[in-house]
């Protein structure tokens, strides 16, 4: 009998009280289950009133199992993108080996309407799922660029969302989750709250680092060149991002430094070896996360909105949730947790799900951790030790 002081009670009346319980429960599993998928984000729309939280150092905790949400993929200091407007097909064959070389995915924003025209300069839609297939990505930089006189102009609202029909139907099995807002005479077309309704973040041309805690991811800055040692421009430099204190203004330090390009002449395709060589080196060493436009502003989204519970500490293992207000259909990009672990712990695996999940240990001081790669909302992690 597992149950300590049970009587003789009615078995009837119980299974009566078990049915019972069962539909109370389904029901209200069910109404929690449509609430927190009405209530869930598809962006996080507009420029934050407040920071949504501290940025602080890369933080080791003290005390076995406690765990914290990673503000960068792998703990990295700050994250960089590499993203590429209007298209310029002539360099595309340069940058899928650049990129490959020096480590870094790139994210091409491009002009559908122009795509499959005549001009070479525009590219192929088969040009643009090699460059997917490489672990690149595509999205949007409208239809037509904001060119109002042209044939074909409708509105703005038609620009965001053909243009992203027009890349998933000719890249079968893609997404075009983000998008770039055209610059120009008519930039001010633009419209944050269309855009918003379409992707999950959206390119503006403020030419700053975004500070971690302050993303308006329905127009992150871009920078129109990756700056390093720069100190006229503290706000558009990398090293701003990577190194405490460099900045007067400090909110830019662990940021995201996003950055644009258009065409690379081949003269200065060599100067751009010296960043790149840096880059490679910040990468390597895990300090930067060079990620995909689309991966860092879902992370981000899912990190802003994170909540994250360590359910059980036991001598050999420990059990976490991970939840976020993000829509769950989209945002399923694992977030780097740091777990504390038992200093005799030589080894540790994480299971989410019934899977095993990426999993790697790390040491500073003394302490063992573990950085887990965990997608929020899809079930308890379990981290064993040995
Ligand atoms: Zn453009």
């Amino acid at each position: 009998m597992p149950i300590g002081h049970a009587e003789a009670v009615n078995p009837d009346i119980i299974m009566i009280t078990c049915k019972r319980l069962f539909f109370l429960t389904a029901i209200l599993l069910l109404s929690a289950n449509f609430a927190s998928a009405e209530n869930k984000n598809k962006i996080l729309a507009g420029k934050p009133e407040k920071p949504r939280f501290t940025v602080k150092d890369i933080e080791w905790p003290e005390k076995f199992g406690d765990a914290s949400v990673c503000l960068w993929k792998d703990d990295a200091i700050a994250a960089f993108s590499l993203t590429i407007d209007d298209n310029c097909a002539p360099d595309h064959e340069w940058w899928l080996e650049t990129g490959k070389k020096y480590g870094f995915p790139i994210t091409w924003f491009v002009i559908t309407d122009r795509i499959s025209g005549t001009n070479s300069f525009n590219g192929t839609w088969e040009g643009y799922k090699k460059l997917i297939d490489a672990g690149n990505d595509v999205g949007s930089h409208t239809a037509m660029h904001l060119h109002i006189d042209e044939p074909g102009w409708k509105d703005i609202e038609t620009e965001y969302a053909d243009s992203k029909k027009d890349i998933e139907e000719n890249i079968k099995g893609h997404k075009a989750f983000v998008l770039a807002f055209p610059g120009g005479p008519n930039t001010k077309l633009n419209d944050q709250e269309i855009a918003a309704k379409y992707y999950i973040g959206c390119r503006a041309g403020s030419a700053a680092i975004n500070p971690a805690n302050m993303i308006n991811y329905t127009s992150i800055n871009s920078i129109g060149a990756i700056n390093i040692g720069n100190a006229q421009f503290e706000s558009q430099d990398l090293l701003t991002a990577l190194e405490k204190g460099r900045a007067k203004r400090a909110q830019f330090y662990r940021g995201w430094y996003c950055c644009h390009f258009h065409l690379v002449k081949p003269e200065l395709r060599e100067e751009l070896s010296k960043p790149f060589e840096f880059l490679a080196a910040k990468i390597k060493s895990d300090e930067l996360w060079a990620g995909l436009f689309r991966d860092i502003a879902m992370y981000g989204q899912e990190r802003d909105t994170a909540k994250l519970t360590v359910k059980e500490v036991a001598k050999d293992k420990i059990v976490l949730s991970l939840n976020d207000e993000m829509d769950d259909s989209i945002f399923n990009y694992p977030l780097t947790v740091k777990v504390r672990l038992e200093p005799s712990w030589k080894s540790a695996e994480a299971m989410q799900d019934s899977k095993k999940v990426k999993c790697r240990l790390v040491t500073n001081n003394g302490g063992n951790y573990a950085l887990i790669q965990v997608v929020p909302d899809i079930g308890d992690v379990t981290v064993t030790g040995k």
